[in-house]
């Protein structure tokens, strides 16, 4: 277990470094990955709240759909240890050349415990940053049992008149009908 012991998260410095053990991390992780059928190995490293770093890889299954992704597994074996807060997530993918961002059930997922500005940074096998992102800008408007608009789209939304007019259209439409 990697325990990363620092509170200042918003140092740029100390969050490069953290964003530097987390990649390794994550290589770690990829090399245990179970991918008979892929070959597409795949490892996330995600820092808890409290400083520790917990992993996960692919682990497919004969039975393609049963298949758990990397970044589902991490967060799985975090909650398993009683953490449901995070900092960040690395995520190493693919091959040497090219990564991957996470898939859209995991980006859900993750949106269960992350707050939307959880950084999110994706690299290649060997360790080389592909993208430096946000899970709100992977995934804006998340399914919540909160309401239908969220409140990312909401003030655009409202300002620009949009929902005001679908639900206009949307009375229209039940008159006609
Ligand atoms: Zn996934």
């Amino acid at each position: 277990m990697i325990v990363l012991k620092d509170d200042r998260v918003g140092d740029v410095r100390v969050m490069l470094e953290k964003t530097q053990a987390l990649i390794v991390a994550a290589q770690q992780a990829a090399t245990r990955a179970y991918c008979p059928y892929s070959h597409y190995r795949v490892g996330a490293a995600l820092l808890g709240s409290d400083g520790k770093v917990y992993t996960g890889c692919n682990v497919e299954n004969v039975s393609y759909g049963l298949t758990l992704c990397a970044e589902r597994s991490a967060v799985f074996n975090a909650v398993g240890a009683g953490v449901q807060d995070f900092q960040a997530l690395v995520l190493v993918a693919g091959t040497v050349a090219a990564s991957a961002t996470p898939c859209g059930a995991c980006r859900q997922v993750l949106a269960e415990f992350c707050r939307p500005g959880l950084l999110v940074v994706c690299a290649t096998l060997d360790g080389s940053i592909t993208l430096r992102t946000t899970l709100g800008e992977l995934l804006p408007n998340s399914f919540s049992m909160k309401g239908t608009v969220s409140a990312s789209l909401e003030p655009a939304a409202r300002t620009s008149g949009i929902v005001d007019e679908l639900m206009d259209n949307s009375r229209d439409d039940a008159k006609d009908a």
